[in-house]
């Protein structure tokens, strides 16, 4: 999964990134690389531009400046060679798509399919959109559920599920799709503290299995313990980035500072 075809480059390069909605400048030149196998936790304020971060990488969002390549393809633009130097070009909706398959993204809220159960969940991207063969992808969708710890749940439908155990379906479900790296946009907010853990714990295993992933949280234990580098926002800029234990224990800027401050 966190196989980089492009050398030393890495997986995720993102080079100055700008984003507004309307006038508000949401992105104030973000750059940032996540390299095959690191897992990297976006911290800081809400408000700060990490969601909208995370949805520039998955093209949810178009920035208005900047690039974003993707295991070395630039997302979203071709670049061409004309006369008059070199110039990005739009890719089609269908390529842009293909793009986003290469990205699991797990949300804050599960949004499962509710006529669905969880095998049916995780199968769905792969069977419909990818077209593998059902009876294949049925074995490995059971794969996917013992690895997020809910075998014995496969034929139920998310309305009887918790809320751990939906999220942790959703998580098999981006899997399913085999992606190259796996965006977590605050996956345990939305979750009574007793079911926090058990999200955690399947993110800590994933992590130990070398996926990429960049990871939106404010459990400061979990970044603490399974980041290889926290990067902090504030005010859609990056305020530093480092050593999860470094910028955490003892952060350099007076900004990270008042943030960490708040949630002791
Ligand atoms: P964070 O994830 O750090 O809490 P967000 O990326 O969600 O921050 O939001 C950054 C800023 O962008 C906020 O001020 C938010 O209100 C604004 N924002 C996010 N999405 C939109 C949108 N679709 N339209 C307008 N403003 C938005």
């Amino acid at each position: 999964m966190s196989s980089s075809a492009s050398g030393g480059m890495p997986l995720v390069h993102a080079v100055n990134v700008h984003k507004s909605f309307g006038s508000v400048e949401v992105l104030k030149g973000i750059d940032v690389d996540v390299h095959a196998g690191e897992v990297v936790c976006l911290l800081g304020p809400s408000g700060s531009g990490k969601t909208t971060f995370l949805r520039c990488i998955n093209q949810l969002e178009t920035i208005q400046g900047g690039r974003i390549w993707i295991d070395g393809e630039l997302a979203g633009y071709r670049e061409k060679n004309t006369k008059g130097g070199r110039r990005l070009y739009r890719l089609k909706n269908k390529e842009i798509a293909a793009q986003r398959r290469e990205i699991g993204m797990v949300f804050q809220r599960f949004n499962l399919f509710p006529h669905m159960t969880a095998l049916e969940n995780v199968m769905e991207g792969p069977v419909k959109v990818q077209r593998r063969p059902k009876g294949q992808m049925r074995e490995e969708a059971m794969g996917l559920l013992e690895t997020v710890g809910l075998g014995d749940k496969s034929s139920a439908y998310p309305g009887q599920l918790s809320g751990g155990q939906q999220q942790r379906v959703a998580i098999a479900r981006a899997l399913a799709m085999q992606p190259k790296l796996m965006l977590f946009d605050e996956p345990t907010s939305a979750l009574d503290p007793e079911l926090v853990g058990e999200v955690l714990q399947v993110m800590r295993d994933l992590a130990a299995q070398g996926t990429t992933m960049i990871v939106v949280t404010h459990e400061m234990a979990f970044a603490r313990d399974v980041a290889d580098r926290v990067v902090f926002m504030d005010g859609g800029v990056v305020v530093e980035q480092g050593d999860p234990a470094e910028v955490i224990n003892s952060p350099s800027h007076k900004r990270t500072q008042a943030f960490l401050s708040r949630l002791r």
